[in-house]
Protein backbone atom coordinates (compact mmCIF):
# COMPACT_ATOMS: atom_id res chain seq x y z
CA UNK A 1 0.00 0.00 0.00
CA UNK A 2 1.38 3.71 -0.54
CA UNK A 3 0.73 6.27 1.97
CA UNK A 4 -2.32 7.03 0.65
CA UNK A 5 -3.85 3.93 0.72
CA UNK A 6 -4.07 3.25 -2.80
CA UNK A 7 -2.24 0.10 -3.41
CA UNK A 8 0.84 0.02 -5.75
CA UNK A 9 0.91 -1.09 -9.47
CA UNK A 10 3.17 -3.78 -8.14
CA UNK A 11 0.69 -4.66 -5.36
CA UNK A 12 -2.32 -4.53 -7.82
CA UNK A 13 -0.57 -7.16 -9.60
CA UNK A 14 0.55 -9.68 -6.95
CA UNK A 15 -2.87 -9.27 -5.35
CA UNK A 16 -4.70 -10.16 -8.79
CA UNK A 17 -2.07 -12.75 -10.21
CA UNK A 18 -0.54 -13.93 -7.29
CA UNK A 19 3.69 -14.07 -6.60
CA UNK A 20 3.91 -17.60 -8.56
CA UNK A 21 2.86 -15.47 -11.86
CA UNK A 22 5.11 -12.02 -10.80
CA UNK A 23 8.14 -12.49 -9.57
CA UNK A 24 10.01 -9.51 -7.63
CA UNK A 25 12.98 -11.89 -6.91
CA UNK A 26 16.13 -9.99 -7.18
CA UNK A 27 18.48 -12.51 -8.84
CA UNK A 28 15.58 -12.67 -11.99
CA UNK A 29 15.09 -8.79 -11.83
CA UNK A 30 18.79 -8.32 -12.27
CA UNK A 31 18.74 -10.77 -15.36
CA UNK A 32 15.87 -9.31 -17.00
CA UNK A 33 16.91 -5.87 -16.15
CA UNK A 34 19.95 -6.24 -18.63
CA UNK A 35 20.82 -7.18 -21.80
CA UNK A 36 23.37 -10.13 -23.16
CA UNK A 37 25.97 -7.90 -24.08
CA UNK A 38 25.27 -5.75 -21.07
CA UNK A 39 24.82 -2.79 -23.16
CA UNK A 40 21.58 -1.86 -22.10
CA UNK A 41 20.64 -1.66 -18.34
CA UNK A 42 16.98 -1.20 -16.64
CA UNK A 43 14.97 -1.69 -13.72
CA UNK A 44 11.66 -3.87 -13.83
CA UNK A 45 8.93 -3.08 -12.05
CA UNK A 46 8.52 -7.58 -11.67
CA UNK A 47 8.77 -10.36 -13.93
CA UNK A 48 5.29 -11.79 -15.40
CA UNK A 49 5.45 -15.41 -16.44
CA UNK A 50 2.47 -16.51 -17.48
CA UNK A 51 1.63 -19.91 -18.64
CA UNK A 52 -1.10 -19.67 -21.01
CA UNK A 53 -2.50 -17.34 -23.59
CA UNK A 54 -5.58 -16.65 -21.29
CA UNK A 55 -2.99 -15.40 -18.26
CA UNK A 56 -1.73 -13.62 -21.59
CA UNK A 57 -4.64 -11.70 -22.19
CA UNK A 58 -5.62 -11.06 -18.70
CA UNK A 59 -2.44 -9.70 -17.75
CA UNK A 60 -2.53 -7.23 -20.27
CA UNK A 61 -6.08 -6.12 -20.48
CA UNK A 62 -5.02 -5.92 -16.26
CA UNK A 63 -2.11 -3.35 -17.23
CA UNK A 64 -4.15 -1.71 -20.33
CA UNK A 65 -6.64 -0.69 -17.59
CA UNK A 66 -4.00 0.91 -15.10
CA UNK A 67 -1.25 1.74 -18.24
CA UNK A 68 1.62 -0.28 -16.52
CA UNK A 69 4.16 -0.78 -19.46
CA UNK A 70 4.45 -4.22 -20.18
CA UNK A 71 8.08 -5.06 -21.96
CA UNK A 72 7.89 -8.93 -23.64
CA UNK A 73 11.17 -10.57 -23.16
CA UNK A 74 12.23 -13.93 -24.87
CA UNK A 75 15.99 -15.65 -24.78
CA UNK A 76 16.99 -11.72 -24.30
CA UNK A 77 19.18 -12.44 -27.04
CA UNK A 78 18.75 -9.31 -29.10
CA UNK A 79 21.30 -6.42 -30.15
CA UNK A 80 18.94 -3.53 -30.09
CA UNK A 81 18.19 -2.99 -26.36
CA UNK A 82 14.65 -4.14 -27.15
CA UNK A 83 13.85 -6.28 -24.48
CA UNK A 84 15.41 -3.88 -21.69
CA UNK A 85 13.32 -2.01 -19.54
CA UNK A 86 14.07 1.44 -19.15
CA UNK A 87 15.36 2.82 -15.82
CA UNK A 88 12.44 4.35 -14.15
CA UNK A 89 11.03 0.52 -12.57
CA UNK A 90 7.25 0.84 -13.26
CA UNK A 91 8.16 -1.44 -16.45
CA UNK A 92 7.06 -4.77 -16.51
CA UNK A 93 8.94 -7.51 -18.16
CA UNK A 94 6.54 -10.10 -19.63
CA UNK A 95 8.94 -13.52 -19.91
CA UNK A 96 7.36 -16.13 -22.14
CA UNK A 97 9.64 -18.60 -20.93
CA UNK A 98 6.79 -21.06 -19.17
CA UNK A 99 5.11 -20.97 -23.04
CA UNK A 100 7.02 -23.91 -24.63
CA UNK A 101 4.65 -26.16 -25.99
CA UNK A 102 4.58 -27.91 -29.39
CA UNK A 103 0.93 -27.39 -29.99
CA UNK A 104 0.38 -29.87 -33.01
CA UNK A 105 2.89 -30.94 -35.60
CA UNK A 106 1.58 -31.93 -39.10
CA UNK A 107 4.26 -33.26 -41.50
CA UNK A 108 1.42 -34.19 -44.16
CA UNK A 109 0.68 -29.61 -44.43
CA UNK A 110 4.46 -29.08 -43.60
CA UNK A 111 3.78 -27.21 -40.85
CA UNK A 112 3.97 -26.84 -37.08
CA UNK A 113 2.36 -25.12 -34.38
CA UNK A 114 4.29 -23.93 -31.31
CA UNK A 115 4.25 -21.90 -28.49
CA UNK A 116 6.59 -18.34 -28.57
CA UNK A 117 8.34 -19.48 -25.64
CA UNK A 118 9.72 -22.22 -27.71
CA UNK A 119 13.68 -22.05 -27.83
CA UNK A 120 14.73 -22.14 -31.37
CA UNK A 121 16.62 -25.29 -31.27
CA UNK A 122 13.49 -27.43 -29.36
CA UNK A 123 11.76 -25.97 -32.76
CA UNK A 124 14.54 -27.29 -34.99
CA UNK A 125 14.60 -30.56 -33.26
CA UNK A 126 10.99 -31.25 -33.18
CA UNK A 127 10.52 -30.77 -36.87
CA UNK A 128 13.35 -33.55 -37.50
CA UNK A 129 12.27 -35.80 -34.86
CA UNK A 130 8.60 -35.86 -37.71
CA UNK A 131 11.16 -36.15 -40.46
CA UNK A 132 10.99 -32.31 -41.04
CA UNK A 133 13.30 -29.06 -41.73
CA UNK A 134 12.70 -26.18 -39.90
CA UNK A 135 15.32 -23.96 -41.69
CA UNK A 136 15.50 -20.80 -39.21
CA UNK A 137 19.32 -21.13 -37.96
CA UNK A 138 21.07 -17.79 -36.55
CA UNK A 139 24.34 -18.46 -33.12
CA UNK A 140 21.99 -17.79 -30.84
CA UNK A 141 19.10 -20.95 -31.63
CA UNK A 142 20.22 -22.33 -28.30
CA UNK A 143 18.94 -19.11 -26.61
CA UNK A 144 16.82 -17.67 -28.83
CA UNK A 145 13.13 -17.96 -29.16
CA UNK A 146 10.39 -18.50 -31.64
CA UNK A 147 8.35 -15.37 -30.50
CA UNK A 148 11.31 -12.82 -29.99
CA UNK A 149 12.42 -14.81 -33.85
CA UNK A 150 9.30 -12.99 -35.19
CA UNK A 151 9.54 -10.21 -33.29
CA UNK A 152 12.57 -9.20 -34.77
CA UNK A 153 12.17 -11.10 -38.00
CA UNK A 154 15.29 -12.67 -37.83
CA UNK A 155 17.39 -13.62 -40.65
CA UNK A 156 20.91 -15.96 -39.61
CA UNK A 157 22.76 -18.42 -42.16
CA UNK A 158 19.80 -20.07 -44.63
CA UNK A 159 18.10 -16.62 -45.82
CA UNK A 160 18.84 -17.09 -49.49
CA UNK A 161 17.30 -20.40 -49.37
CA UNK A 162 14.34 -20.24 -47.33
CA UNK A 163 13.77 -16.31 -46.42
CA UNK A 164 13.88 -14.44 -43.19
CA UNK A 165 11.35 -15.32 -40.14
CA UNK A 166 8.46 -13.58 -42.11
CA UNK A 167 8.76 -16.02 -44.94
CA UNK A 168 8.45 -18.83 -42.80
CA UNK A 169 5.60 -18.10 -40.84
CA UNK A 170 1.90 -18.93 -42.16
CA UNK A 171 -0.43 -17.73 -38.95
CA UNK A 172 -0.18 -16.09 -35.47
CA UNK A 173 -1.78 -15.76 -32.48
CA UNK A 174 -1.42 -12.59 -30.41
CA UNK A 175 -2.85 -10.76 -27.23
CA UNK A 176 -3.34 -7.53 -28.46
CA UNK A 177 -2.60 -4.55 -25.75
CA UNK A 178 -6.08 -4.58 -24.28
CA UNK A 179 -5.97 -8.21 -24.21
CA UNK A 180 -7.88 -9.16 -26.85
CA UNK A 181 -6.83 -12.40 -28.65
CA UNK A 182 -6.31 -12.51 -32.80
CA UNK A 183 -5.78 -15.71 -34.18
CA UNK A 184 -4.66 -17.01 -37.22
CA UNK A 185 -2.68 -20.78 -36.63
CA UNK A 186 -5.21 -22.85 -39.52
CA UNK A 187 -1.96 -23.34 -41.22
CA UNK A 188 -3.49 -21.85 -44.59
CA UNK A 189 -1.08 -21.73 -47.66
CA UNK A 190 -3.58 -19.55 -49.22
CA UNK A 191 -5.75 -16.82 -47.56
CA UNK A 192 -6.52 -13.26 -49.70
CA UNK A 193 -9.09 -12.42 -46.98
CA UNK A 194 -8.49 -8.44 -46.89
CA UNK A 195 -5.88 -6.92 -44.73
CA UNK A 196 -2.60 -9.61 -43.08
CA UNK A 197 -2.56 -8.79 -40.20
CA UNK A 198 0.00 -11.27 -39.22
CA UNK A 199 2.86 -9.17 -40.92
CA UNK A 200 2.48 -6.45 -38.90
CA UNK A 201 3.42 -8.28 -35.48
CA UNK A 202 6.75 -9.57 -37.49
CA UNK A 203 9.31 -7.52 -36.73
CA UNK A 204 7.49 -5.17 -34.75
CA UNK A 205 9.69 -6.37 -31.59
CA UNK A 206 6.45 -6.16 -28.95
CA UNK A 207 5.54 -2.63 -29.75
CA UNK A 208 1.57 -3.67 -31.22
CA UNK A 209 0.92 -6.95 -29.00
CA UNK A 210 2.46 -9.90 -27.14
CA UNK A 211 3.26 -12.65 -29.74
CA UNK A 212 1.61 -16.33 -28.09
CA UNK A 213 1.99 -19.32 -30.82
CA UNK A 214 2.71 -19.62 -34.39
CA UNK A 215 2.01 -21.27 -37.58
CA UNK A 216 5.33 -22.04 -38.93
CA UNK A 217 6.61 -23.61 -42.26
CA UNK A 218 8.81 -27.05 -42.30
CA UNK A 219 10.27 -28.03 -45.46
CA UNK A 220 11.58 -31.57 -46.41
CA UNK A 221 15.14 -31.94 -44.85
CA UNK A 222 18.18 -31.51 -46.80
CA UNK A 223 19.95 -34.92 -47.74
CA UNK A 224 22.65 -33.83 -49.24
CA UNK A 225 25.33 -31.01 -48.53
CA UNK A 226 28.84 -29.87 -50.26
CA UNK A 227 30.39 -27.45 -48.04
CA UNK A 228 33.47 -25.28 -49.72
CA UNK A 229 35.94 -22.71 -47.56
CA UNK A 230 37.33 -20.66 -50.51
CA UNK A 231 39.74 -17.62 -50.65
CA UNK A 232 38.31 -14.80 -52.97
CA UNK A 233 40.48 -11.90 -54.01
CA UNK A 234 37.91 -9.47 -52.70
CA UNK A 235 34.22 -8.55 -52.10
CA UNK A 236 33.15 -8.32 -56.26
CA UNK A 237 34.65 -11.61 -57.01
CA UNK A 238 32.26 -13.12 -54.44
CA UNK A 239 29.44 -11.61 -55.40
CA UNK A 240 30.09 -12.33 -59.18
CA UNK A 241 30.60 -16.39 -57.52
CA UNK A 242 27.44 -16.15 -55.83
CA UNK A 243 25.57 -15.60 -59.21
CA UNK A 244 27.83 -18.88 -61.03
CA UNK A 245 27.16 -20.88 -58.10
CA UNK A 246 23.67 -20.49 -58.22
CA UNK A 247 23.30 -21.06 -62.26
CA UNK A 248 25.90 -24.01 -61.81
CA UNK A 249 23.73 -25.72 -59.20
CA UNK A 250 20.12 -24.88 -59.82
CA UNK A 251 19.97 -22.35 -57.21
CA UNK A 252 20.88 -25.21 -54.62
CA UNK A 253 22.88 -22.38 -52.67
CA UNK A 254 21.22 -22.09 -49.12
CA UNK A 255 24.50 -20.22 -47.49
CA UNK A 256 26.77 -17.66 -48.59
CA UNK A 257 28.72 -16.07 -46.19
CA UNK A 258 32.09 -13.55 -46.83
CA UNK A 259 34.62 -13.39 -44.20
CA UNK A 260 37.56 -11.18 -44.29
CA UNK A 261 41.21 -12.06 -43.21
CA UNK A 262 41.02 -10.38 -39.85
CA UNK A 263 37.94 -12.38 -39.09
CA UNK A 264 39.49 -15.17 -39.41
CA UNK A 265 42.88 -14.36 -37.76
CA UNK A 266 40.23 -12.80 -34.81
CA UNK A 267 38.44 -16.41 -34.03
CA UNK A 268 41.99 -18.08 -34.75
CA UNK A 269 43.37 -15.86 -31.63
CA UNK A 270 40.63 -15.59 -29.36
CA UNK A 271 38.98 -19.18 -29.32
CA UNK A 272 42.61 -21.98 -29.73
CA UNK A 273 40.92 -24.74 -30.53
CA UNK A 274 39.96 -23.46 -33.97
CA UNK A 275 42.11 -24.08 -37.26
CA UNK A 276 42.33 -22.44 -40.50
CA UNK A 277 40.41 -24.25 -43.49
CA UNK A 278 43.46 -23.29 -46.00
CA UNK A 279 47.05 -22.76 -45.71
CA UNK A 280 48.05 -19.95 -47.51
CA UNK A 281 46.81 -16.17 -47.11
CA UNK A 282 43.97 -14.14 -48.48
CA UNK A 283 42.21 -11.03 -48.17
CA UNK A 284 39.07 -12.79 -48.50
CA UNK A 285 36.82 -15.62 -47.71
CA UNK A 286 33.36 -17.16 -48.61
CA UNK A 287 32.05 -20.07 -46.93
CA UNK A 288 29.18 -21.54 -48.80
CA UNK A 289 27.19 -24.32 -49.07
CA UNK A 290 24.54 -26.33 -51.27
CA UNK A 291 21.67 -28.29 -49.95
CA UNK A 292 18.92 -31.11 -51.46
CA UNK A 293 16.74 -32.74 -50.77
CA UNK A 294 17.66 -35.74 -52.88
CA UNK A 295 20.32 -37.81 -51.15
CA UNK A 296 21.34 -38.90 -54.66
CA UNK A 297 22.30 -35.08 -55.87
CA UNK A 298 25.79 -35.03 -56.83
CA UNK A 299 26.46 -31.69 -54.86
CA UNK A 300 29.98 -32.21 -54.41
CA UNK A 301 31.31 -32.85 -57.64
CA UNK A 302 28.84 -29.85 -58.57
CA UNK A 303 30.61 -27.62 -56.29
CA UNK A 304 33.77 -29.07 -57.01
CA UNK A 305 33.12 -28.19 -60.96
CA UNK A 306 32.04 -24.70 -60.18
CA UNK A 307 34.81 -23.71 -58.34
CA UNK A 308 37.04 -25.16 -60.66
CA UNK A 309 35.80 -22.67 -63.00
CA UNK A 310 36.33 -20.15 -60.59
CA UNK A 311 39.58 -20.76 -60.47
CA UNK A 312 40.12 -20.42 -64.02
CA UNK A 313 38.10 -17.14 -64.20
CA UNK A 314 40.28 -15.50 -61.19
CA UNK A 315 37.07 -15.55 -59.09
CA UNK A 316 38.55 -18.02 -56.68
CA UNK A 317 42.18 -18.50 -55.37
CA UNK A 318 41.78 -21.57 -53.77
CA UNK A 319 39.10 -23.91 -51.93
CA UNK A 320 38.78 -26.52 -48.77
CA UNK A 321 35.52 -28.75 -49.16
CA UNK A 322 34.11 -30.26 -46.58
CA UNK A 323 35.03 -34.01 -45.86
CA UNK A 324 32.23 -35.04 -44.06
CA UNK A 325 30.43 -33.57 -41.15
CA UNK A 326 32.67 -32.67 -38.64
CA UNK A 327 34.46 -31.12 -41.21
CA UNK A 328 31.27 -29.37 -42.43
CA UNK A 329 30.78 -27.93 -38.76
CA UNK A 330 34.36 -26.68 -38.36
CA UNK A 331 34.15 -24.28 -40.72
CA UNK A 332 30.75 -23.12 -39.75
CA UNK A 333 32.15 -22.68 -36.39
CA UNK A 334 34.74 -20.54 -37.27
CA UNK A 335 32.06 -17.99 -38.81
CA UNK A 336 29.43 -18.12 -36.25
CA UNK A 337 32.81 -17.48 -33.72
CA UNK A 338 33.35 -14.18 -35.09
CA UNK A 339 30.97 -12.04 -33.01
CA UNK A 340 31.84 -14.14 -29.75
CA UNK A 341 36.02 -13.22 -30.94
CA UNK A 342 35.17 -9.63 -31.53
CA UNK A 343 33.88 -9.46 -27.97
CA UNK A 344 36.58 -11.02 -26.81
CA UNK A 345 39.23 -8.86 -28.80
CA UNK A 346 37.56 -5.53 -26.85
CA UNK A 347 34.73 -3.06 -27.46
CA UNK A 348 33.52 -2.77 -31.13
CA UNK A 349 30.87 -0.23 -32.86
CA UNK A 350 28.66 -2.00 -34.93
CA UNK A 351 26.31 -1.56 -38.03
CA UNK A 352 24.40 -4.11 -39.47
CA UNK A 353 23.52 -2.52 -42.60
CA UNK A 354 21.80 -4.37 -45.92
CA UNK A 355 22.65 -3.62 -49.53
CA UNK A 356 21.35 -4.71 -53.16
CA UNK A 357 23.82 -7.40 -53.60
CA UNK A 358 25.24 -5.96 -56.77
CA UNK A 359 26.10 -2.37 -54.68
CA UNK A 360 27.69 -3.89 -51.92
CA UNK A 361 31.44 -4.47 -53.64
CA UNK A 362 30.73 -0.54 -54.12
CA UNK A 363 29.46 0.61 -50.53
CA UNK A 364 32.54 -2.18 -48.99
CA UNK A 365 35.21 -0.18 -51.21
CA UNK A 366 33.52 3.15 -50.41
CA UNK A 367 33.13 2.34 -46.32
CA UNK A 368 36.27 1.19 -45.73
CA UNK A 369 38.09 4.53 -47.78
CA UNK A 370 36.63 6.25 -45.02
CA UNK A 371 37.36 4.41 -42.20
CA UNK A 372 40.99 4.25 -43.31
CA UNK A 373 40.97 8.00 -43.69
CA UNK A 374 38.28 9.01 -41.14
CA UNK A 375 38.73 6.58 -38.51
CA UNK A 376 42.47 5.12 -38.86
CA UNK A 377 42.57 4.00 -35.27
CA UNK A 378 40.09 1.42 -35.69
CA UNK A 379 40.21 -2.42 -36.98
CA UNK A 380 37.60 -2.70 -39.62
CA UNK A 381 36.25 -6.45 -39.45
CA UNK A 382 33.32 -6.51 -42.00
CA UNK A 383 31.58 -10.11 -42.97
CA UNK A 384 27.49 -11.06 -43.40
CA UNK A 385 25.30 -12.77 -45.51
CA UNK A 386 26.51 -11.42 -48.22
CA UNK A 387 24.04 -14.07 -50.33
CA UNK A 388 21.40 -11.78 -48.76
CA UNK A 389 23.26 -8.23 -49.01
CA UNK A 390 23.88 -8.22 -45.10
CA UNK A 391 26.87 -7.33 -44.41
CA UNK A 392 28.07 -6.58 -40.22
CA UNK A 393 30.57 -3.70 -40.52
CA UNK A 394 32.01 -3.86 -37.55
CA UNK A 395 34.70 -1.36 -36.29
CA UNK A 396 37.07 -2.77 -33.55
CA UNK A 397 39.39 -1.66 -31.25
CA UNK A 398 41.51 -4.37 -30.18
CA UNK A 399 44.87 -4.99 -32.38
CA UNK A 400 45.47 -1.35 -32.62
CA UNK A 401 45.51 -0.86 -28.57
CA UNK A 402 48.22 -1.89 -25.82
CA UNK A 403 46.87 -4.98 -23.95
CA UNK A 404 46.30 -2.95 -20.81
CA UNK A 405 44.26 -0.50 -23.24
CA UNK A 406 41.52 -3.37 -24.04
CA UNK A 407 39.01 -3.05 -22.37
CA UNK A 408 38.71 1.22 -22.17
CA UNK A 409 36.48 1.49 -24.91
CA UNK A 410 38.22 4.25 -27.17
CA UNK A 411 35.99 4.09 -30.08
CA UNK A 412 32.82 4.94 -28.44
CA UNK A 413 33.53 9.01 -28.49
CA UNK A 414 33.41 8.09 -31.80
CA UNK A 415 30.32 6.64 -32.86
CA UNK A 416 27.87 9.13 -33.55
CA UNK A 417 30.28 10.25 -36.49
CA UNK A 418 30.90 7.06 -37.69
CA UNK A 419 27.39 6.01 -37.77
CA UNK A 420 26.17 8.70 -39.47
CA UNK A 421 29.29 8.15 -41.66
CA UNK A 422 28.71 4.39 -42.35
CA UNK A 423 24.57 4.77 -42.48
CA UNK A 424 24.59 7.78 -45.37
CA UNK A 425 26.71 5.68 -46.87
CA UNK A 426 24.35 3.10 -46.85
CA UNK A 427 21.69 5.02 -47.87
CA UNK A 428 23.73 6.37 -50.83
CA UNK A 429 23.95 3.14 -51.84
CA UNK A 430 20.06 2.56 -51.50
CA UNK A 431 20.68 -0.03 -48.66
CA UNK A 432 19.11 -0.23 -45.11
CA UNK A 433 21.11 1.01 -41.64
CA UNK A 434 18.79 -1.78 -39.87
CA UNK A 435 18.79 -5.46 -41.85
CA UNK A 436 18.55 -7.88 -39.33
CA UNK A 437 18.90 -6.36 -35.68
CA UNK A 438 15.94 -3.92 -35.49
CA UNK A 439 15.66 -0.73 -33.88
CA UNK A 440 14.98 -1.52 -30.36
CA UNK A 441 16.13 1.55 -28.18
CA UNK A 442 19.59 1.89 -30.24
CA UNK A 443 18.06 3.18 -33.87
CA UNK A 444 15.16 4.90 -32.79
CA UNK A 445 16.59 8.10 -34.04
CA UNK A 446 17.98 5.78 -37.06
CA UNK A 447 14.62 5.20 -37.92
CA UNK A 448 13.05 8.82 -37.83
CA UNK A 449 16.11 10.02 -39.93
CA UNK A 450 16.16 7.63 -42.37
CA UNK A 451 12.21 6.39 -42.77
CA UNK A 452 10.06 9.06 -44.92
CA UNK A 453 7.49 11.34 -43.81
CA UNK A 454 4.78 9.04 -45.10
CA UNK A 455 5.78 5.31 -43.76
CA UNK A 456 6.45 7.37 -40.29
CA UNK A 457 3.09 9.20 -40.14
CA UNK A 458 1.46 4.92 -40.93
CA UNK A 459 3.85 3.57 -38.33
CA UNK A 460 2.60 6.15 -35.60
CA UNK A 461 -1.51 5.55 -36.57
CA UNK A 462 -0.52 1.72 -36.61
CA UNK A 463 0.77 1.98 -33.26
CA UNK A 464 -1.99 4.01 -31.82
CA UNK A 465 -4.43 1.89 -33.34
CA UNK A 466 -3.30 -1.21 -31.86
CA UNK A 467 -1.86 0.50 -28.65
CA UNK A 468 -4.30 3.60 -28.09
CA UNK A 469 -2.59 3.42 -24.16
CA UNK A 470 1.22 3.35 -25.62
CA UNK A 471 1.62 0.68 -22.88
CA UNK A 472 3.57 -2.39 -25.40
CA UNK A 473 7.06 -1.65 -25.09
CA UNK A 474 7.34 2.16 -24.79
CA UNK A 475 9.97 3.87 -26.30
CA UNK A 476 11.45 1.35 -28.63
CA UNK A 477 11.07 1.23 -32.38
CA UNK A 478 8.82 4.89 -32.10
CA UNK A 479 10.22 7.71 -29.58
CA UNK A 480 7.83 7.61 -26.70
CA UNK A 481 5.93 10.57 -27.94
CA UNK A 482 4.14 8.64 -30.51
CA UNK A 483 2.82 6.19 -28.04
CA UNK A 484 -0.51 7.97 -25.97
CA UNK A 485 1.33 7.96 -22.36
C1 LIG B 1 25.52 -15.09 -31.09
C2 LIG B 1 24.33 -14.39 -31.69
C3 LIG B 1 24.08 -14.53 -33.05
C4 LIG B 1 22.98 -13.91 -33.63
N1 LIG B 1 22.77 -14.08 -34.96
C5 LIG B 1 21.71 -13.51 -35.54
C6 LIG B 1 21.46 -13.69 -36.93
O1 LIG B 1 22.23 -14.34 -37.64
N2 LIG B 1 20.35 -13.12 -37.45
C7 LIG B 1 19.48 -12.39 -36.69
O2 LIG B 1 18.48 -11.91 -37.23
N3 LIG B 1 19.70 -12.18 -35.38
C8 LIG B 1 20.78 -12.72 -34.78
N4 LIG B 1 21.01 -12.52 -33.46
C9 LIG B 1 20.12 -11.61 -32.68
C10 LIG B 1 19.01 -12.34 -31.89
O3 LIG B 1 19.41 -13.64 -31.52
C11 LIG B 1 17.74 -12.42 -32.68
O4 LIG B 1 17.28 -11.12 -32.88
C12 LIG B 1 16.62 -13.23 -32.01
O5 LIG B 1 15.58 -13.35 -32.97
C13 LIG B 1 16.04 -12.61 -30.74
O6 LIG B 1 15.23 -13.57 -30.09
P1 LIG B 1 15.03 -13.54 -28.50
O7 LIG B 1 14.05 -14.61 -28.13
O8 LIG B 1 16.31 -13.57 -27.79
O9 LIG B 1 14.33 -12.12 -28.33
P2 LIG B 1 14.62 -10.98 -27.23
O10 LIG B 1 16.00 -10.47 -27.37
O11 LIG B 1 14.19 -11.44 -25.89
O12 LIG B 1 13.59 -9.86 -27.73
C14 LIG B 1 13.78 -9.22 -28.96
C15 LIG B 1 12.53 -8.36 -29.26
O13 LIG B 1 11.40 -9.20 -29.43
C16 LIG B 1 10.36 -8.86 -28.51
N5 LIG B 1 9.71 -10.12 -28.14
C17 LIG B 1 10.28 -11.24 -27.65
N6 LIG B 1 9.36 -12.21 -27.52
C18 LIG B 1 8.17 -11.67 -27.94
C19 LIG B 1 6.84 -12.17 -28.06
N7 LIG B 1 6.54 -13.42 -27.70
N8 LIG B 1 5.88 -11.34 -28.52
C20 LIG B 1 6.17 -10.07 -28.88
N9 LIG B 1 7.40 -9.54 -28.80
C21 LIG B 1 8.39 -10.35 -28.34
C22 LIG B 1 11.07 -8.15 -27.37
O14 LIG B 1 10.21 -7.26 -26.70
C23 LIG B 1 12.15 -7.41 -28.14
O15 LIG B 1 11.58 -6.27 -28.70
C24 LIG B 1 22.11 -13.12 -32.84
C25 LIG B 1 22.36 -12.97 -31.47
C26 LIG B 1 23.46 -13.59 -30.90
C27 LIG B 1 23.69 -13.42 -29.43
Amino acid sequence: MTSGGAATPLAQLQARFGLELISTDPASLAAAGVDHRRLYHGKPLAIASPRSTLEVSQLLAFCDARRIAVVPQGGNTGYCGAATPDESGTELVLSLRRMRAIRRIDPANDSMVVESGLVLAEAQQAAAAAGRFFPLSLGSEGSCQIGGNLATNAGGVQVLRYGMMRELVLGLEVVLADGRVLSSLDALRKDNTGYDLRHLFIGAEGTLGVITAAALRLFPPPRAIATAFVAVPDPQAAVTLLGALRSASGDRVSSFELLPRIALELVLRHLPDMRAPLAGPSPWFVLCELTSARAEDPLDAILQDALGAAFESGLATDAALAQGERERREFWRLRENIPEAQRRDGPSLKHDVSLPIDRLPAFVEAASAWVASEAPMAQLVCYGHVGDGNLHFNLGQGATLAAAQRDTDLLKPHEDRVKRAIHDLVRAHGGSFSAEHGIGRLKVEELQRYASPVELELMRLIKQAFDPNGIMNPGKVLPRSSCAD
